[in-house]
């Protein structure tokens, strides 16, 4: 053996990081649940693993949002676009969510996951958190103190701000390009950190998935196997049927070349149960996989991830049916109408933080008089519901952008149709290109 071969461990090294990362979140993925059956309770020591991983893309989320959209904003120039564009996601999220409790509904109705469970007056003690109203969280969009939002982490409050600065510096012109090359500098670092955060995501993963196999074993899943199928059938249709549907007939784009760009933050999604966490992967695999310009995606996604909750939606449409024939109460034509209105405004204000959707089913429950005695049962196999329904959230954020960007020309088709390793290619190349601009502006300044 030559002197310098490298030794056994790094070989298997420098092989495992030729792995694409999709597929090694896959992998961790794989072995996190088998690792959990294995280990049953003892899984929870592998938790530590994940929460550091969660930590770590949490950090990004408020510097990263505050910057990209001030960046987003100021490089629009154009207000009235900017105005279009909010319009047009605004309109696309609220169709797309009622769409999704409907097939909820639907689903929901077809399979009656509840029924036969007999628990016709039965009384279970729950413990039930307060759902904010509709108004409370309309008016709480406009921080009282912008500082107090971006340390507490308000993202709708975060995005109201940033909009508001952008433009500012937009108008005041001259005066306001120091700024803006700053913002731009520390979006591109926060890019850069983004990239490397991900690149932990497989062991994040595997920590996680390790946690949740082995608190919830198959034991306590058998009961309620038929909501969770429920739930996961009408997922699967909402991303493979609907959304496919809409890339092609509204985008003209081919959707498997979609799916194949959105894995990573799909793995993600699945894993850390948060659309919120989810943002710096969303943000880079729809500029870096799709194409999708960074003025769009800073924009659209923050905006998705605060207020479009289509896998929630649907979700609620499950459970609630689930809670309506566990306990025998039929419901009329006025009942479904009033689930879909209230699911669909309770997802604005649902939080893209694990177990959010749960809290605001008690809001659609209530309204429709449902006991929320439910909620207990459904809180049981919660996170189970959640991992599902945020991909789903996730997949429609990134949908939006993807489709909104196409229609106004902001999506580079050429780049969205290329294969992996030439999107890396050509994001490389854009990275090249963006520091030379930089580098050419710090010259012609200095
Ligand atoms: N966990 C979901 C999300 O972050 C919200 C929910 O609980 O439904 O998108």
């Amino acid at each position: 053996m030559s002197k310098h071969a490298p030794s056994f461990p790094s070989r298997v090294w420098s092989r495992w990081m030729s792995v694409p990362l999709w597929l090694q979140i896959l992998i961790g993925m794989v072995l996190g649940i088998i690792a959990g059956i294995t280990l049953g309770d003892d899984a929870s020591y592998l938790k530590p693993i994940g929460t550091l991983f969660v930590n770590t893309i949490k950090m990004l989320i408020v510097p990263l949002v505050f910057c990209s959209l001030i960046v987003g904003v100021t490089s629009m120039q154009d207000t009235a676009k900017m105005g279009r564009i909010g319009f047009k996601s605004f309109g696309f999220y609220l169709g797309t969510t009622s769409i999704a409790i409907s097939i909820g509904l639907l689903v929901g109705y077809v399979m009656q996951p509840g029924a036969g469970l007999g628990l016709e007056g039965a009384k279970i003690v729950s413990e039930v958190k307060e759902a904010p109203t509709l108004m409370d969280t309309l008016i709480n969009i406009v921080p009282t103190n912008p500082v107090a939002a971006l340390a507490s982490g308000q993202i709708l409050q975060v995005i109201v701000f940033a909009v508001a600065l952008g433009i500012s510096l937009v108008l005041i012109g001259e005066h306001g390009k120091p700024a803006i090359r700053v913002f731009e500098s520390l979006a591109e670092a926060m890019y850069k950190l983004t990239d490397m955060v991900m690149k932990l995501a497989p062991y994040g993963v595997f920590g996680l998935m390790a946690w949740v196999a082995g608190e919830y074993g198959l034991d306590m899943l058998l009961p309620l196997i038929k909501v969770i199928v429920a739930v996961y059938i009408g997922c699967a249709l909402h991303i493979l049927g609907f959304y496919s549907v809409v890339l092609t007939v509204f985008g003209k784009l081919n959707p498997m070349q979609f799916f194949k760009g959105i894995g990573n933050a799909m793995a993600v999604a699945f894993t850390t149960s948060s659309s919120a966490g989810t943002l710096p992967a969303s943000m880079k695999c729809a500029s870096e996989n799709l194409g999708v310009n960074k003025k769009i995606s800073s924009f659209v996604l923050p905006l998705g991830t605060t207020i479009n909750m289509d896998g929630t939606a649907l979700y609620q449409g499950v459970t609630a049916l689930f809670v309506a024939q566990a306990f025998g109460i039929d419901l009329t034509w006025v009942d479904y109408i009033t689930i879909v209105l209230t699911a669909t405004l309770a997802s604005i204000g649902t939080a893209g933080v694990p177990g959010a959707g749960l809290v605001m089913l008690t809001l659609v429950l209530t309204t429709v008089g449902l006991p929320l005695e439910g909620v207990a049962i459904i809180a049981g196999i919660d996170r189970i519901l959640d991992m599902a329904r945020t991909v789903v959230n996730v997949s429609g954020d990134l949908v939006a952008t993807t489709v909104i960007a196409r229609s106004e020309d902001e999506l580079d088709v050429e780049h969205y149709n290329a294969d992996m390793e030439q999107s890396a290619l050509i994001a490389q190349h854009n990275e090249v290109d963006i520091q030379q601009k930089v580098a050419e502006n710090v010259k012609s300044n200095s």
